[in-house]
């Protein structure tokens, strides 16, 4: 051990280590071995939890395929994981407490290549040095175990054992000689939430492991090995699936799976977000803020949505040892893993968002269910047919189900994407002409042979607020106000992005109109002016307070034009306090909020006519800017089993 240090001291600055050799020699001490490694320990092992994460990722490591974890008192007196993995010789059982000893690296090349979770050779050494350790390994080829027991850092005993295959090591009265950190630890169930919380991170990640969990004698997980979402919900809970979308992206740099959180199911905390890369459970800002920006207008603030990533990447392209704890990492292209992120993250909510059901809804066929234990596990595996369009007649998509299961598993599942990129126009326009009558088509076939009675194509209004048409998925019904918002927000969302400076068919007043602010209020306006000008205002500023309007975009109902800028600036420094607010798109939803038609404004046919069409074009045609459903679709087993 003192080579080692010694070594180090010297590659940092050479002469002074010297110096100090030869002058201050008298108060320098080194440490000895065991105050060394207590202190080296501290970094590795500051509480239960990260011990319990050492161990699980040994045993994760190991190759095993069922690992239980037992504790007593929030780890406090036990943590003991057992697992049937490769186990050790008997030299190795030895050998794996002295620091820096690691089976997973050999040179410093590997560092660049790693995919186990441990390389540094330091949690069982930091362990040992701060508790009683009993380790029982056996490989499976070997008659015999062995079995170690080391006390802070001492090894008292080495005997041969019979045991199963695999390793167990159970952590006895962790800091038992450390008093000061014992006393700091906090009330078993701090000490507890954290170990689950570490187990949780392991468990979803490795879902092809069975996992149990014993606190004092109870049962508190029961995992058997699964896929992905069979995981999830056996920790979350079975209506976890129903919350979620599935998410795919695949590029050169990196691959996306996992599953994102449906807008309405949004949490109160961040407690289901969850990013692994690697395979390993990472924090990194940016990236949870690429997933957030992807909901930005989709749910009310402050609220959070659920997300479990599982991100692969060239393990050369990141950094992952600049924590001990490694739970941050750098990646060398952080802006187009973003980007990649977040535009994944859109796809998902909006190609999904419009299906009634998805294939991994389990009131479906599918089986939630924990699998036997001979299960293979599979990868959730998910292809869209891009060329689908949900208004064609198809004898597929009549049932309603562009999307639901064409297999009995989860992991066998065809389905069609709901919305290719630019084509809801021409989808729309199909619907529009095949397909909005309010006749009683029949099966497509017959429909050709014997046409429906059907009259022209023309929505119905009920109590001038919802707007009712059909398609041939089912009976459209929408919100107008919030398609009408939902509208207006792209529109102005897209004129940003086009940075359209000149406003576009803008219609000039018949008398000028002036507004006037607090100087405040219209120093943010100035500041504003660009954004309102490319929205399709024509304004000026007269003074530093004064503004004079002369012309307004077309949808600008003849209101109070002083307040509608009032209520802009308000919500602007609202969303302004908010963490992921993005200017424009606090604008732009302000605009379409006070500019929508409102519920209970009656409409022409054609007018609702051209809402359901330019909501059909819309990037996420079923969500208000707000996050709140613009329309309902109700399928034809919706509607048989309301008659039931
Ligand atoms: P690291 O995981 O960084 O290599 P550790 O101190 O955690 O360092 O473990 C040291 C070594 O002990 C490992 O490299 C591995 O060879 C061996 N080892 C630890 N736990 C297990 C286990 N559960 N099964 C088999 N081998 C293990
Ligand atoms: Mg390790």
């Amino acid at each position: 051990m003192h080579s080692v240090r010694r070594r180090s001291a010297l590659r940092n600055d050479g002469s002074i280590t010297h110096l100090h050799h030869n002058i201050v020699s008298d108060i320098i001490n080194i440490l000895p071995d065991n105050v060394a490694n207590q202190i080296a320990a501290g970094e590795v092992v500051d509480r239960p939890a990260s011990a319990v994460k050492e161990l699980l990722e040994n045993a994760i490591d190991a190759g095993a395929t069922s690992i239980q974890l037992i504790l007593r008192d929030a780890g406090r007196t036990l943590i003991q994981v057992i697992d049937n993995g490769c186990g050790m010789s008997d030299s190795d059982a030895r050998l794996c407490f002295e620091r820096h000893a690691t089976s997973k690296i050999h040179a410093a090349d590997d560092l660049f290549a790693i995919r186990t979770m441990g390389f540094r050779g330091e949690a069982l050494a930091s362990i040992a040095a701060v508790a009683q350790v009993e380790l029982r390994t056996r490989q499976l080829n070997n008659e015999l175990g062995t079995c170690v027991l080391i006390e802070g850092c001492e090894v008292k005993s080495q005997e041969p054992c019979s045991c199963n295959a695999g390793t167990s090591i159970a952590v006895k009265n962790l800091f038992f000689n450390i008093p000061a950190r014992r006393n700091f630890l906090k009330k078993d169930s701090v000490e507890l939430s954290h170990i689950d919380d570490i187990f949780r991170r392991v468990a979803i990640v490795n879902n092809h492991v069975a996992f149990t969990l014993h606190h004092n004698g109870k049962l508190l997980y029961d995992l058997r090995a699964g896929n992905k979402a069979q995981r999830i919900a056996a920790i979350f809970g079975s209506g976890t699936s129903e919350r979620l979308y599935p998410i795919s992206e695949s590029t050169e740099l990196v691959s996306v799976e996992g599953y994102v959180g449906k807008p309405e199911h949004v949490r109160k905390t961040r407690n289901e977000q969850y990013i692994f890369v690697n395979n390993r459970f990472i924090k990194h800002l940016a990236l949870s803020t690429a997933v957030e920006k992807a909901y930005a207008e989709l749910i009310p603030e402050r609220t959070y949505p659920s997300y479990f990533l599982f991100i692969q990447v060239d393990p050369s392209r990141i950094d992952v040892n600049i924590h001990p704890t490694k739970t941050e990492v750098r990646f060398v292209d952080e802006h187009a893993l973003f980007a990649i992120l977040r535009a994944a993250t859109k796809k998902a909510i909006g190609q999904f968002s419009l299906a009634t059901e998805i294939e991994f809804n389990p009131s479906t066929d599918i089986d939630f269910s924990p699998a036997p234990s001979e299960y293979t596990p599979q990868e959730p595996h998910i292809t869209f047919n891009p060329d689908y369009n949900p208004f064609h007649t198809t004898s597929e998509s009549r049932s309603g189900g562009a999307l639901r299961s064409s297999g009995t598993s989860f992991g066998s599942t065809t389905g069609s994407r709901m919305r290719p990129s630019s084509s809801w126009e021409e989808a729309y326009a199909a619907a529009k002409s095949e397909d909005l009558t309010f006749g009683f088509s029949d099966d497509d076939a017959d429909a050709e042979e014997q046409p429906a009675i059907s009259t022209p194509a023309s929505p119905l209004s009920y109590k001038n607020t919802y707007i009712i048409s059909t398609l041939k998925s089912g009976l459209l019904v929408i919100h107008q106000q919030r398609a009408h918002e939902r509208i207006l927000f792209e529109e102005f969302m897209d004129r940003r992005r086009a940075n359209a400076d000149s406003p576009v068919g803008a219609q000039q007043l018949l008398f000028p109109v002036t507004c006037t602010f607090s100087p405040s209020d219209g120093e943010l306006m100035n500041e504003l002016l660009g954004e309102i000008r490319s929205m399709g205002f024509a304004i000026d500023g007269v003074n530093a307070t004064t503004y004079v309007v002369t012309a307004t975009p077309p949808n600008v109902q003849d209101g109070n034009l002083q307040s509608l800028f009032e209520q802009l600036l308000a919500d602007y420094k609202g969303a302004m306090m908010q963490k992921f607010g993005d200017r424009d798109t606090a604008i732009c939803q302000s605009m379409a909020r006070q500019m929508a038609i409102k519920a209970g404004t009656p409409l022409q046919p054609e007018e609702m006519q051209s809402i359901i069409g330019q909501l059909f074009a819309c990037q996420v045609p079923n969500l208000a800017p707000n996050g709140k459903k613009t329309m309902i679709i109700l399928n034809e087993l919706d509607l048989e089993e309301k008659f039931r």
